[in-house]
């Protein structure tokens, strides 16, 4: 059998390597380091975090917890090593990370299918099962290569990431649906700022403490996502004239304008999540909670995400990818990890494991059953595929992206626990039906 090849050995490529391999095929595992290595990798060794050495939360209430425990019922090699290597961290799951990555890189050498080749891969190949797994930061001759394939306009090189919201937690008795001058549906909620509350925010926006930029990261403000403290730095109105402008949304209660409107758009398909128009941000986790918190009708949001503006190389998914992670143009070709439009460690090998399965029944001539939407696989692809594709912009694994219960819980914990219990009952049909072991 011609050998699957897999492009780098990060967090998505060593998983996938795996995969293949563990349905009984050949894998080539092309990695340009140590030769050549991104501003951000150090080590010569396979699966390297590059930042926190945390890979989030343990517990089911928590949606990365659930995906890791889907991982790890499913056997995921990051996973199952992780467990392995972890140190004490409260109730998140922290590796040791170089033994962590040492272990990872002696697994993938050692296997008998998998071939290790060392050098930057430049160029796409034309045919042959291919998995491009290069990462946030896949070298320049090789982004170079699938722009060629993408059209520069689906390739980004920045993420530019707003909060999102839990539509459940806007205070709907201050804010209200609408589109500006009315047009269209009631497609945004508006949040209504008066001057006193405008000042205040630019003021705040303004004082907050940011996220240093990392030195590959300093050219990242550019017109269209710039940071929302940095338009408040511009000037005392360039919000109110920008993306917090009040024209054509006058407040249904007093029929008038506001001074300024927050607008927040629906950022999934069951409308359980919003996300906050022209908010992009480096200010700090804790900043943007302070802040955020501080607007009308947002006093108790809960925050699906928070902001953040990174370095990072990814695909419009929706417009590029098939289902099964496939190139849509060119179905030998399957991505993987960061480059995908997932976003985190956990969720980059999550996505390693999925195109390795994929992968190998592709080259198989089996078909592929896509993991149900309401797993922690599923909800993952599900972004990938239904996000809008208008503003695409990577994703965490969190529980507004699941298919909403039939029955309504109101309790938080009670919630996320019952779609965590349906996700590992629906993950364990699933996979008995495409598990490699199961004939064997
Ligand atoms: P990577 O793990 O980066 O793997 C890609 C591999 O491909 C690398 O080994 C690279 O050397 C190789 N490669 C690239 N180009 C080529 C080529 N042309 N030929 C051959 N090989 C190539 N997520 C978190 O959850 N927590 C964090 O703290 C965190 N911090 C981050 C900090 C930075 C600076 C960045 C950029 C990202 C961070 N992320 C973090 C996001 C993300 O989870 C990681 O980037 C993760 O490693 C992505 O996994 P991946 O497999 O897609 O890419």
């Amino acid at each position: 059998t011609h050998p699957i090849t897999v492009i780098g050995a990060g967090l998505a490529g060593c998983e996938a390597a795996w995969q293949i391999a563990r349905h009984g095929l050949p894998v080539v595992l092309k990695e340009m380091k140590p030769e050549r290595m991104s501003p951000a990798h150090h080590s010569p060794r396979f699966c390297e975090l590059v930042c926190s050495n945390s890979l989030r939360g343990t517990q089911l209430s928590n949606a990365v917890g659930l995906l890791k425990e889907e991982m790890r019922r499913l056997r995921s090699l990051f996973i199952l090593t992780a467990d392995r290597h972890a140190v004490p961290a409260g109730g998140a799951l922290a590796v040791a990370r170089d033994d962590f990555a040492a272990a990872i890189t002696a697994a993938v050498r050692s296997h008998p299918l998998i071939e290790v080749v060392t050098g930057e891969v430049t160029e796409l190949p034309n045919e042959g099962w291919t998995i491009v797994a290069s990462g946030p930061l896949t070298s320049e001759a090789l982004s170079t290569s699938i722009a060629r394939l993408t059209g520069t306009e689906q390739l980004y090189f920045y993420d530019a990431i707003a909060p999102i919201v839990e539509a459940g937690s806007i205070d709907m008795s201050v804010a209200w649906r609408a589109s500006r001058y009315g047009r269209g549906e009631d497609d945004y909620i508006n949040c209504p700022l008066n001057e006193t509350e405008y000042r205040q925010f630019v003021t705040e926006l303004r004082r907050a403490e940011k996220v240093p930029a990392r030195d590959f990261e300093k050219l990242i403000h550019f017109e269209g996502c710039m940071p929302i403290e940095e338009m408040a730095e511009r000037g005392e109105m360039t919000l109110a004239f920008g993306p917090l402008k009040p024209v054509g949304l006058p407040d249904p209660r007093t029929g008038r304008e506001p001074f300024a409107v927050l607008q927040l758009r629906q950022d999934d398909r069951h409308g359980q999540l919003y996300n906050m128009v022209g908010c992009q941000t480096k200010l700090t986790y804790p900043e943007q909670r302070r802040i955020f918190r501080s607007l009308p009708g947002l006093r108790q949001a809960e925050f699906a995400r928070l902001g953040s503006m990174h370095r990072n190389t990814f695909l419009n998914a929706p417009r590029c990818l098939t289902p099964t992670l496939q190139f849509r143009e060119a179905e030998h070709l399957l991505f993987a990890g960061q480059i995908t439009g997932v976003e985190g460690y956990v969720e980059s090998a999550a996505c390693g494991f999925l195109a390795g399965c994929f992968a190998a029944r592709l080259a198989r001539g089996e078909e592929i059953s896509l993991p149900p939407e309401t797993t922690g696989f599923g909800a993952l692809l599900a972004h990938l595929r239904h996000a809008d594709d208008n503003h695409f912009q990577p994703s965490n694994i969190n529980y507004g992206l699941f298919p909403p219960l039939a029955q309504r819980i109101r309790k938080r914990s009670e919630k996320r626990l019952a779609l965590a219990e349906r996700a590992l009952r629906d993950l364990r049909a699933w996979w008995a039906e495409i598990n490699p072991e199961r004939s064997s």
